[in-house]
């Protein structure tokens, strides 16, 4: 695989980053996941606009201008050969020349790391015809997950408890309310609404989240941007999650419970199939 680090394309064992790059020793950093179908990356200007605001909201130099983004997950796409995948970019502040609480001076060039992750079947995927099953856990992340930093010990801990239990994922619980998943934001469906929490500092401003919603207003759904608890979930008739990994992916068990009938339902396998449909049109 060939990654880009810091103006160079190399192959990855040759990709280093120095001991002391403000990432490493301090989760000093933001990231971007792009998904790639047919060779074409969806929603690259929101993945773009939300990074420039992670840097700015945290005092990191943007390092380059979009265009100079976009044809960097060009050429990764076609050296290393991506149909179907994911564009993993991470931006630090960068490697000053000891551990300090201070940020560094400000010509500290930021570190820029991207690498691709080839992942056939993406939009076939056999578990969003199952549907996936999620635990509860407390939200004890900090208060900006609006602010896409690498700070993800305890998502990745979110993960291990829920494979722990038999689960896919977790969704996280805030003053009895469900923020998001680990690594996605979180829905349910009522009748004919969706619902999903409202933006805030308290989760991250989903891409995916974005174009759904907009899909599922064009279709005439009705949408409705509130928080929900896990209980209102559990006797939801649909449940579902969204991300750039996953596009939409139905929930149907929540800490055990089955949501509607247990298999994944209409309104989630339909806005599954606008999203993918309409994503391959809009790829670039
Ligand atoms: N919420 C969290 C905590 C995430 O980590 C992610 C994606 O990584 C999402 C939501 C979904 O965001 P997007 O649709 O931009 O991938």
């Amino acid at each position: 695989r060939t990654v880009y680090v810091n103006g160079e394309y190399l192959p990855e064992h040759e990709a280093k980053v120095s001991v002391f790059d403000r990432g490493f020793l301090m989760a000093d950093g933001v990231y971007e996941v792009t998904s790639v179908l047919g060779g074409k990356l969806i929603d690259f200007e929101g993945h773009a606009t939300r990074l420039a605001r992670s840097l700015s909201e945290l005092q990191i130099r943007k390092p380059m201008e979009d265009e100079a983004l976009l044809e960097i997950h060009r050429e990764l796409v076609a050296r290393n050969g991506i149909e179907e995948g994911l564009i993993y970019l991470q931006i630090t502040r960068g490697a000053p020349n000891d551990r300090d609480f201070m940020f560094p001076p400000e010509e500290t060039e930021p570190t820029v790391v991207l690498f691709t992750q080839s992942k056939l079947g993406l939009a076939e995927s056999p578990a969003a015809k199952t549907g996936i099953k999620v635990i509860s856990i407390p939200d004890i992340r900090w208060g900006r997950r609006d602010i896409k930093t690498v700070q993800l010990l305890y998502p990745s801990m979110g993960k291990m408890m829920a494979k722990a239990a038999g689960a896919d994922d977790a969704w996280m619980v805030e003053h009895d309310h469900v923020t998001e998943g680990t690594s996605n934001n979180a829905y349910i469906v009522k009748g004919d609404t969706i619902i999903t929490r409202q933006l805030s500092h308290e989760i991250l401003h989903g891409i995916t989240r974005a174009a759904v919603l907009r899909f599922a207003r064009e279709a005439q759904m009705k949408v409705e941007e509130r928080a929900f608890s896990i209980e209102e979930a559990k006797q939801a008739d649909e449940a579902f999650i969204t991300s750039a990994s996953t596009f939409v992916m139905p929930v149907v068990e929540i800490d055990g419970v089955s949501v509607g009938r247990g298999t994944p339902g209409p309104v989630a396998a339909r806005l599954r199939e606008i999203y993918i449909e309409e994503s391959r049109k809009a790829g670039i």
